[in-house]
């Protein structure tokens, strides 16, 4: 009996994603995040990947139904959710240059008179979380809505004790938020958006839930249900963003090894996006020295050479 189309598309994404899993050696590779104490008890060699094209299929293999704490990939939402009520309220009040400091510096944000370089080092987001209160009441509230839309999850949520070890460690975070309130550039309450923001970080996704949320930027900006959440070009400058800025100070080495735009966060999670094909979410909790997960950048690294598939 000939296989129907589907079994076939089936059978072959099983097996490269199988593939995918067998290239990866460095499961329980690197550190799980620490200065976060609730992180630090992640399991070191759960590993999970995940594709959702952009016709709405989503495969997976290992832990990829796992929630896990998706941290800094939350700015990729935030920052679209913003950009796409109002572009210029965002730029007016961050750069969009790669830092070369680490993502949470305080000097760099001094040097620049309150304007953080770009919206995924943490002044950067502090900013978005601001102009996204601004417009919606609440930023994590307007992340929650549009990742449970995106992905078909009504069940996802943050989580609240990751939160609170976040606020209660987040002396940091705190400093970057009052240097920006001092410049003019944080005009909520500092204790409300830290509170936000760190919800934002403690939201709790699945590789599975992540691809899907992501693929509108795989679809220049159109969302699951079809209506449009960004322009094609907003949707190119946050892909844009991504692969100048998204992967902490090893932007250089990540475009080298796997040339796609992506996110990373301290959770061990990676998403990235194949313009008009898909988006991708690798997942393994222990960071390399640059702080992305060594297993995941391994597997999109694996994926895109198997596969042929970059920007480039
Ligand atoms: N919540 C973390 C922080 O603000 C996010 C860090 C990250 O994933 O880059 O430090």
């Amino acid at each position: 009996v000939p296989a129907s189309p589907t079994h076939i598309a089936n059978t072959i994404e099983t097996e490269l994603l199988q593939r995918v899993a067998a290239a990866v050696p460095s499961h329980g590779a690197g550190r799980v995040a620490d200065y976060i104490p609730a992180l630090a008890s992640a399991d070191p060699a759960a590993f999970g990947f995940a594709v959702a094209t952009v016709d709405g299929e989503v495969y997976g293999t290992g832990s990829w139904l796992a929630p896990f704490s998706i941290q800094s990939i939350a700015k990729v939402f935030s920052l679209s959710l913003a950009v796409a009520r109002d572009a210029a309220a965002v730029w007016g009040r961050v750069g969009r240059e790669p830092s070369g400091d680490p993502f949470n510096s305080l000097a760099a944000l001094e040097h620049a008179s309150g304007i953080p370089p770009n919206p995924f080092v943490n002044a950067g987001a502090l900013v978005v979380t601001d102009v996204l209160r601004e417009m919606t009441g609440d930023a994590c509230g307007a992340v929650l809505d549009f990742v449970r839309e995106e992905s078909g999850n009504p069940t996802i949520g943050f989580n609240a004790a990751v939160a609170a070890s976040e606020a209660d460690n987040g002396d940091r975070n705190a400093a970057l938020a009052h240097l920006l309130a001092s410049y003019g550039n944080l005009r909520g309450p500092v204790d409300r958006v830290l509170d936000d923001y760190v919800r934002q970080c403690a939201v709790e996704m699945s590789c599975r839930d992540l691809a899907l949320a992501g693929t509108f930027l795989a679809r220049h900006g159109v969302r699951r249900d079809a209506t449009r959440l960004l322009s094609r070009s907003d949707a190119k400058r946050i892909n844009a963003i991504m692969l100048m800025c998204g992967v902490y100070d090893a932007a250089g080495e990540f475009a080298y090894r796997v040339g796609l735009p992506a996110k990373s966060g301290v959770g061990g999670g990676i998403l990235a996006v194949i313009p008009n094909r898909c988006a991708l979410c690798a997942w393994s909790p222990g960071l390399d020295a640059a702080g992305n997960s060594v297993a995941a950048v391994a597997a999109l690294d694996a994926f895109t050479t198997m596969t042929g598939w970059s920007v480039f």
